[in-house]
């Protein structure tokens, strides 16, 4: 009972030692990465280094990667309707996101409300692309030029979207296109080439670095989305801010770990994560496995027991050992009603008591073991309350 097993790794992954390791090191070397003395140097050479690794995770130009404080900013930055391409500007008058986006797209940031447009998905998550045709068309025709953001695969859900085929068709209307690849990057392969988007944003928690670090990541290092912070110019203008050396170097770190290992993890983590969906189907008829049957991430599952609400599932496993979180509660640790579940369409009563587990590097099969021991102790009790109820 004492050993606990986390399964939370889309809210946060465990920190890789090796990642800890380059943490540790930058911490102790002095130097900001904007002084030209020795330390500053080190410092910068530390930044290009791990530049160069997350560029390599999306298949980048380094020059490409701007590094923020995280996927939030990352996404805050790529909102903007400002943009340049070397000195030229490139103004978007509107902005198309999906209804499934995580909140950091979804507010729209430096667009007025009135000039975003939520694209609906279907009842497996997926985005309509008959409804971004429409949505590029009527822009189109009002003479106004769209940035479309739709992630990469879904926070709750690890439902992917077919991003290549929005990024085709919002190029024929001479968009621009984001993608928010925070659970995506490090899990499975992603190329911002291959994908065809302009601007990809990453984050360094997911994937076993620390938290504080991310990176938006141009395709085109000339195009420059204004700055949200103009301060001292730092990142070529386009992230002012004396930057996180420390968690820099670890993200790159980790970055460079995910990278290394995405094709033999990504069998490994599946297995891991059907043995454990399959045990529970079999053992507990009752769990409803909400995405099965769609292109989704290897290590996600999104389940729920009809009934019971997912906070009571949630603190049940918890004090049987197991990490496992509910809705979308990964930013506030309040659980509110899930507004990806909402737009599939699925009923009130399921979407209440949905709930995630998700692998990752450090995940084993003994966390599929311990998993599996703690369901079976709390099952029967909320099957018992949920008959009462
Ligand atoms: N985008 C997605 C899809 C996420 O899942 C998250 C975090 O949960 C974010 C953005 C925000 O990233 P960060 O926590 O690094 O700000």
């Amino acid at each position: 009972m004492n050993e606990r097993t986390y399964l939370d790794h889309n809210a946060t992954a465990p920190v890789r030692p090796e990642a800890r390791a380059a943490l540790l090191d930058a911490l102790d070397a002095t130097g900001n990465g904007s002084s030209v003395h020795g330390e500053g140097r080190a410092a910068r050479l530390v930044m290009d280094t791990a530049r160069a690794r997350v560029a390599a995770l999306v298949g980048a130009d380094p020059r490409g990667v701007v590094f923020t404080s995280g996927g939030t900013e990352a996404d805050t930055l790529a909102l903007t309707p400002d943009y340049q391409r070397g000195v030229v500007p490139e103004r978007c008058d509107a902005l198309i996101v999906s209804a499934v986006e995580h909140a950091a797209v979804l507010r729209g940031h430096r667009f007025p409300a009135e000039r975003v447009e939520v694209l609906p998905v279907d009842s497996r998550g997926r985005v309509s692309l008959a409804a971004l045709d429409a949505a590029l068309e009527l822009q189109s025709a009002a003479g106004r030029r769209a940035l479309v953001s739709v992630m990469l695969a879904n926070n709750e859900t690890g439902v992917i979207q077919p991003i290549a085929e929005v990024a085709r068709r919002a190029h024929e209307h001479g968009a621009l296109v984001h993608t928010d690849a925070v659970q995506a990057a490090g899990r499975i392969s992603v190329s911002i080439r291959d994908l065809g988007v302009d601007l990809v944003s990453v984050s360094a928690h997911k994937i076993g670095g620390v938290p504080g670090a991310g990176a938006l990541v141009m395709a085109d290092p000339d195009l420059r989305p204004a700055p949200v912070f103009a301060g001292g110019g730092q990142e070529r203008g386009r992230r002012g801010g004396t930057e996180n050396v420390p968690a820099i170097a670890a993200f790159g770190v980790a970055a460079q770990s995910a990278g290394a290992s995405l094709e033999s993890e990504q069998i490994r983590i599946a297995a891991l994560r059907e043995r454990l969906e399959s045990a529970l189907r079999c053992e507990f008829p009752e769990l409803v496995l909400l995405v099965g049957d769609v292109d989704r991430l290897p290590n996600t599952s999104c389940l729920s027991l009809p009934g019971v609400p997912a906070e009571t599932m949630v603190i049940a496993l918890d004090l049987a050992g197991l990490a496992a979180s509910a809705g979308s509660a990964c930013s506030s640790g309040k659980v509110a009603a899930s507004h990806v579940l909402a737009a599939m369409g699925v009923p009130g009563r399921i979407a209440r008591s949905a709930f995630r587990l998700s692998f990752g590097w450090s995940s084993g099969e003994e966390d599929v073991n311990r998993a599996l021991g703690a369901f079976r102790r709390v099952m029967p009790g909320l099957l018992r309350r949920r008959a009462a109820a």
